[in-house]
């Protein structure tokens, strides 16, 4: 199949959505290609507190909400369709998909893409931990931290988002211990200041998490430290892993300019160094990653696209091309 758009979104969580939506709404042939299903990252957050206007709706339910709303105005979505590489030819992107439910190839022609497909924190990969994600395992304290208000919080890490999330979760923890497999942080000197003048905290050096677990919801992780071997079991409520996340950028042929971390960087129209390429939520750079500035970036790149394709119409027509 080879088909041609206006505006190809990739990726359908709540950026994509909302560019969707705008793109749509603006009469352009506009297209959301999706890996999985549609909510991305909001169909592994149980309940969401912190996005303006619902004070506690499930992940689920506001998926579905912005997909419903999207829809309207007559976007086309594709899921299980995972998009494997965009380049640039002729002023057009080529987008190569695979679908993965049939394996079929597909050829999409596109005159702007807004890159939405957000990152994936990195794992523990210990046992567990997927059988507990949203239920006490997290990797978002401005999310679900209010959810553990006087309980005891662990966070796994020793980098920037680990000791500086730790600060922040003292606001709720009772204690907050940070687990790190050395026995001392890479993260700013300033945060890790912060971070030991707090005495809220506690840190936990030279040790791994080798298991967490619970009834029903987390109670404990078992410990063993690096040097002695000793294996204990550690009472928590919280586990908030923050060891890297990763923007998934492997699709893009071009090379657009990035971060240290890999994330795209954009100008204040979500405009990345290749024409026509635009950016929005957790797959840029910047320094938030909420359901809120998400949609405001996909809201900004959704029209600044539309006025990059119709800048484009005018100098063909004038130009007789
Ligand atoms: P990061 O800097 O890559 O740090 C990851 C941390 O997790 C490291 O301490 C690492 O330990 C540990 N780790 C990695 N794999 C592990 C495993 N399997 N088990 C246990 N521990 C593991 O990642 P990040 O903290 O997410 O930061 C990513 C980027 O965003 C960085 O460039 C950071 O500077 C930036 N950032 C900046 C800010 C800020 O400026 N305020 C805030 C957040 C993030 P080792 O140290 O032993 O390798």
């Amino acid at each position: 199949m080879e088909e041609s758009y206006e505006m190809l979104i990739i990726g359908a969580g709540p950026a994509g959505l909302t560019a969707g939506l705008y793109g749509s709404r603006s009469n352009l042939k506009t297209v959301i290609i999706e890996k999985g299903l549609v909510g991305g990252e909001l169909l592994n957050t149980e309940a969401i507190e912190d996005y303006t206007g619902f004070e506690h709706i499930k992940g689920v339910e506001l998926a579905e909400l912005m997909e419903r709303h999207a829809r309207k105005f007559g976007v086309e979505i594709n899921t299980y369709e995972e998009v494997k590489s965009v380049r640039r030819a002729d002023g057009m992107f080529e987008v190569k998909t695979v679908n993965e439910l049939s394996g079929e190839e597909n050829l999409y022609r596109a005159i702007t893409v807004i890159a939405t497909a957000g990152g994936t924190p990195s794992k523990l990969g210990v046992v567990g931990e997927d059988e507990f994600a949203g239920r006490g395992v997290s990797y978002c304290a401005v999310c679900d931290g209010a959810f553990f208000n006087g309980q005891v919080i662990t966070v796994v890490g020793g980098g920037d988002a680990a000791v500086e999330e730790a600060n922040y979760l003292t606001r709720f923890g009772s204690r907050v211990y940070v687990v790190h497999r050395r026995d001392e942080f890479r993260a700013q000197k300033i945060l890790q200041d912060q971070l030991s003048q707090n005495p809220k905290a506690e840190m936990i050096w030279n040790s791994a998490v080798e298991e967490i677990k619970g009834n029903g919801e987390v109670d404990r992780v078992v410990l063993r430290d690096m040097k002695t071997d000793e294996v204990r079991e550690h009472p928590t409520q919280g586990v908030f892993i923050f060891i890297g996340f990763k923007p998934n950028t492997y699709f893009l042929d071009d090379h657009p300019a990035h971060d240290e971390g890999g994330h795209l960087i954009t100008n204040e129209r979500m405009e990345t160094s290749v024409p026509g390429l635009f950016a929005a939520g957790d797959i840029r750079s910047q320094m938030v990653r909420q359901i809120t500035n998400a949609v405001g970036d996909a809201t900004v790149a959704a029209l600044a696209a539309e006025k990059y394709i119709t800048h484009l119409k005018h100098v063909q027509s004038e130009s007789g091309a």
